[in-house]
C-alpha cells in the first residue's frame, strides 16, 4: 500500500514543484514504485518543467469519469511515472473532484509512494489533495513571509489530523535569512530536510529534467537523495 505524500506550502514559488519532481525521481531511482501527481489544475507546472509532451490521457479525464487512473499513468523518459492534468483550461469542464479520493485509493494498492504536487495558497485548489494525504510535506524558504504562510498550512493540516513535516529549500547560508533554529522554533518542529540554494536547479529546469539526473553530483541532488532515503527508512519503521 503506497504512502501518499502531499507537497504543500502557503506561499507560492518556494520550491514545491521542484521538490515534488526530485523527491519522486529520487524514490524511483532508489527502486521504489513511485507515482508523481500534479494536482495544480489551473496552473500545472510538472509537465512544463519536465518537457513532457502533451500526454494523451490526463487527470482531468479521470475526474470526468472518462478514463481510469491507471490509464492516465505516463512514464517520463527518466523512468518516473506521473499523472498530469491537462494544460488547457477548457478541460476543467465536467470535473468531479470527489472522484479523486477513490482513484487514489485504487492507485495506492499498486505503488510504494504517491507524491502529489499541490497549488500555492490555502484555497480550495491548494487543499484539494489534503484529504488523501498520509503525510503533508510543507515547503518553506528561509524568509519570514514564507515561514508565516507555512505555519498557517501546518495549522490547517493539523486540524485535519494530518502528519506534517517541514522542508526548508533555497537555504543560502547568509545572515539575512531566517536561521534554521529560528525557523524550527517558529514552526514548532524539527526540519525533515534542508535543500540548499543551488544553481543546478535552474539549469535542470532549463534542461527539463530532475536535477538528480542532470546534475548527479550537485548539492541539491545529494539533499534530495538523502530526503528520499529518510522517507524510505520512516516507511520501513512504520510497516
Ligand atoms: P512552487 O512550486 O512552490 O511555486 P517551484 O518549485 O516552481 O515553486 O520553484 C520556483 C523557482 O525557484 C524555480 O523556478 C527555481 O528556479 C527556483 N528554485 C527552487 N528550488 C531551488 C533551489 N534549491 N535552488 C535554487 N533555485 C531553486
Ligand atoms: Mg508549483
Amino acid at each position: 500500500m503506497a504512502k501518499v505524500i502531499v507537497i504543500s506550502s502557503g506561499k507560492g514559488g518556494v520550491g514545491k514543484t521542484v521538490t515534488s519532481i526530485n523527491l519522486a525521481s529520487a524514490l524511483n531511482k532508489l527502486g521504489k514504485e513511485t507515482i508523481l501527481i500534479d494536482s495544480n489544475f489551473t496552473t500545472p507546472n510538472v509537465a512544463i518543467n519536465l518537457g513532457a509532451p502533451i500526454i494523451p490521457i490526463t487527470l482531468n479525464n479521470v475526474l470526468q469519469n472518462k478514463r481510469t487512473i491507471f490509464e492516465a499513468i505516463y512514464q517520463h523518459h527518466s523512468g518516473t511515472k506521473m499523472i498530469l492534468p491537462s494544460l488547457a483550461l477548457k478541460d476543467l469542464n465536467g470535473i468531479k473532484p470527489e472522484l479523486f479520493v477513490d482513484s487514489i485509493n485504487e492507485l495506492k494498492k499498486h505503488a510504494d509512494f504517491i507524491i502529489i504536487d499541490s497549488a500555492a495558497g490555502l484555497g480550495r485548489e491548494a487543499l484539494f489533495a489534503f484529504n488523501v494525504a498520509d503525510e503533508i510535506l510543507i515547503i518553506t524558504n528561509p524568509e519570514n513571509a514564507a515561514a508565516t504562510d507555512a505555519l498557517k498550512t501546518i495549522q490547517i493540516a493539523e486540524k485535519l489530523n494530518k502528519k506534517t513535516s517541514v522542508i526548508l529549500t533555497r537555504k543560502r547560508q547568509d545572515k539575512k535569512e531566517l536561521s534554521t533554529s529560528d525557523l524550527a522554533d517558529l514552526l514548532e518542529q524539527k526540519l525533515l530536510a534542508i535543500i540548499p540554494e543551488d544553481n543546478a536547479i535552474r539549469e535542470s529546469l532549463y534542461l527539463r529534467d530532475a536535477v538528480i539526473y542532470t546534475h548527479p553530483r550537485s548539492r541539491a541532488t545529494k539533499a534530495y537523495l538523502n530526503l528520499a532515503k529518510k522517507i524510505i527508512k520512516q516507511q520501513q519503521v512504520n510497516i
